[in-house]
């Protein structure tokens, strides 16, 4: 089953769920009220070796990983700042005693170094008939809003009229033969955030983090926002080396992209924020504009499958 398809099941439940639950699943975090003014938020992600790290990585890389994709995510809801971490780790049954604590290692000092501390978590073995089977880090995170008054930033709340703009740069964060590169050791992107929201407040419209593509996750905010996004492709920040088709179809980019009106700064805390389009009416959709052409970059990422552990 594709993911898409998985998650469009589960999302058909969120109507149900209690009223305490302003964001449901679908977004970069949960969000739900624990009184009228006090709110938590939460997520979580994995980090599997083979998948999101080489096979045989430093165990200590890949907790760090599984840690700052969960800090991504935080940033992505703009209005957040995390407070703690928890961690259920599964082990290979050969997985040796240094390794296990590298892993743990990364898993603590990086969820420490940003504020939000391990408090909790499990670890268990895979059965001894499992061969070759790698580690997988999974990484709840929990958060609060900075400002209480305010909301967070959703995939659901981009408007006609606002402008798009991403992060840093897109593309070129993973070596397809050797699966190293950025992706392992990146900043989430938390204080530009914090410092956009501060800025813009209401002018912000939507946001997401970019972790399976430029194209498939602004096809997210497409979708939800139920509007139609234009990229003029000349525009995004291609890292150097990389190509505008990977640019906008690899991922792992863990820059925002996000939607706003009226005036941007180019530039928040050294990272440079690059304005690459616009939110118009229409039907649902990810148009980029090159050289006079239009072409739908919606479904332009990667995409998981419950049947595949394939490389990310
Ligand atoms: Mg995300």
């Amino acid at each position: 089953m594709h993911e898409f398809t998985l998650l469009q099941r589960v999302f058909a439940r969120n109507a149900e769920l209690p009223a305490s639950v302003i964001v449901p699943p679908g977004d970069d975090m949960a969000m739900m009220m624990l009184s009228p003014s006090h709110a938590l938020l939460a997520a979580c992600d994995s980090a599997i070796e083979g998948v999101h790290a080489p096979m045989g990585c430093d165990a200590r890389v890949l907790g760090r990983k599984a840690v700052l994709r969960n800090l991504s995510d935080v940033a992505a809801m703009m209005n957040a700042r995390p407070i703690a971490t928890l961690a259920c780790v599964t082990l290979p049954r050969d997985c040796d005693d240094a390794r296990a604590w590298q892993l743990f290692e990364g898993l603590r000092e990086t969820a420490a170094a940003w504020g939000a501390p391990l408090i909790g978590g499990d670890v268990s073995k895979m059965s001894a008939s499992t061969t070759h089977a790698p580690i997988i880090a999974s990484v709840t995170i929990l958060a609060v809003r900075i400002d209480e008054t305010r909301a967070v930033v959703t995939r659901c709340s981009a408007r006609a009229g606002d402008n798009i703009y991403v992060t840093g740069t897109i593309g070129g964060a993973w070596d397809a033969v050797t699966g190293l590169g950025r992706h392992l050791n990146f900043t989430p992107r938390i204080k530009v955030a914090q410092t956009l929201h501060a800025l813009l407040g209401d002018a912000l419209g939507a946001a997401i983090d970019v972790s399976d593509g430029l194209g498939r996750d602004l096809g997210h905010i497409a979708t939800q926002s139920r509007v139609r996004l234009e990229i003029d492709l000349a525009r995004v920040p291609i890292c150097a080396g990389s190509t505008a088709r990977e640019a906008i179809a690899h991922g792992e980019d863990y820059e925002l992209a996000f939607t706003a009106r009226g005036e941007v700064p180019s530039e928040v805390d050294g990272v440079a924020i690059t304005l690459v389009g616009r939110v118009v009416e229409g039907e649902p959709a990810v148009i980029a504009l090159v050289a006079g052409e239009s072409f739908d970059i919606a479904q332009c990422g990667y995409e998981h499958r419950t049947t595949l552990r394939g490389s990310a």
